[in-house]
């Protein structure tokens, strides 16, 4: 099925459809992390034109279960959110979050980091969780390698990730879900094109790169991207995990990366970093205690519309928790806006000429950057 509405060199405009509606591309999905995208509630999510967000399988399983999401309906009906979701594997989660973590060919043994109870994520398990929480998107189970492992793990570590990849295939329960494979391989570009055969060969609704944002310099992420753009196939969706900055949104798409997802946006807000169209802004600095005018004059949102700088600086440094949800709001404002500028100037045969002039603004004030 063709999914691409416009092409523009590799970027693409796409879209496709999922049992709750349909997704285009290129689009950031913000991150629920507990079935809730910190501090923002459906509403706002609605205001900012969020179109899929992300949940994590791990915390869910872990608390509150997923037989109690089951029983709520679904994570749909859990948070009222109606629209698409995507759920992670927990892989991830299980490596960075818990102790005593054992990997055999069944699966990753490990501890409940809250309780310290002893647990086995197998894929099976891994695709048993995401039915109950009924996302529209299930992601398959993989081990993600450190940025410096050697070619040797890498490999055996990648071709894991294969096996698991067919379990979870084989053990998905309802087909109208969605299910996407997970390239591996770290930084080698032979590994890399070998896991991304073996997962076009058991096939996948859409194709993820994993196991970047690691750690690496920057050049090395988009040395990889370059390498797999016109491998990748064109008519499935392909989601690079877990990244990135805006500036990092604007150069992926433009090798062909279609989804993404990242903290950062929130996690940032919540610490006083705020995005705007010239660039990063600490909204803590005494620079902004008295300017009244919007953190970004560019900006559409309910917080640019309606509070000042200043006003934001006082509720930053008072810690007042309206401050974290008005950063966050501005924020994935931001960022969907970014996204739908993309696809309009993909659609519009501009992409080139969007992605200079907003990386040239971005990057024109520079003194807030320094954190
Ligand atoms: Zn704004």
């Amino acid at each position: 099925m063709n999914i691409i509405s416009s092409q523009d060199g590799y970027a693409r405009q796409i879209a496709f459809s999922t049992k709750n509606g349909s997704v285009e591309g290129p689009i950031f999905m913000p991150v629920g992390t507990q079935a809730s995208v910190k501090s923002l509630g459906p509403d706002d999510l609605h205001q900012c034109k969020a179109q899929i967000v992300l949940a994590n399988t791990y915390h869910l399983f872990i608390r509150p279960g997923h037989q109690l999401v089951k029983q709520a309906g679904g994570l749909h009906s859990f948070m009222n959110w109606p629209k698409p979701i995507l759920t992670d594997s927990g892989g991830f989660q299980v490596f960075s979050l818990s102790k005593l973590r054992k990997i055999s060919e069944e699966g990753i043994s490990f501890r409940n980091h809250l309780n310290g109870d002893p647990l086995m994520l197998t894929p099976e398990l891994c695709m048993n969780i995401q039915d109950s929480l009924d996302s529209d998107i299930h992601m398959q189970l993989d081990e993600c390698t450190p940025y410096l492992c050697s070619q040797e793990e890498t490999k055996k570590s990648m071709e894991q990730s294969l096996r698991w990849g067919q379990r979870c295939k084989n053990a998905r329960k309802n087909p109208q879900n969605k299910l996407f494979g997970i390239i591996q391989g770290g930084f080698f570009e032979q590994l890399r094109r070998h896991s991304l055969e073996g997962l076009i060969e058991i096939g996948f609704d859409g194709y993820a790169i994993g196991g970047l944002s690691v750690g690496e310099p920057k050049e090395e992420m988009f040395r990889i991207l370059e390498f797999l753009k016109d491998k990748l196939p064109s008519d499935k969706p392909r989601y690079l995990m877990g990244v990135g900055t805006p500036d990092d949104l604007v150069k992926a798409v433009a090798l062909g990366i279609d989804m993404f997802d990242c903290v950062m946006p929130t996690r940032n807000a919540r610490n006083g970093c705020l995005f705007t169209s010239k660039g990063k802004i600490i909204i803590k600095n005494q620079k902004y205690f008295d300017d009244f005018e919007p953190l970004d004059s560019n900006c559409q949102c309910y917080t640019c519309q309606n509070f000042s700088r200043a006003y934001l600086r006082h509720l930053y440094v008072s810690k007042e928790i309206l401050s974290t949800r008005l950063n966050s709001i501005h924020n994935i404002y931001f960022y969907l806006k970014l996204m739908s500028g993309i696809r309009k100037a993909i659609t519009e045969n501009k992409f080139e000429k969007f992605s200079k002039n907003f990386l040239e603004e971005y990057y024109s004030i520079d003194d807030d950057n320094i954190e």
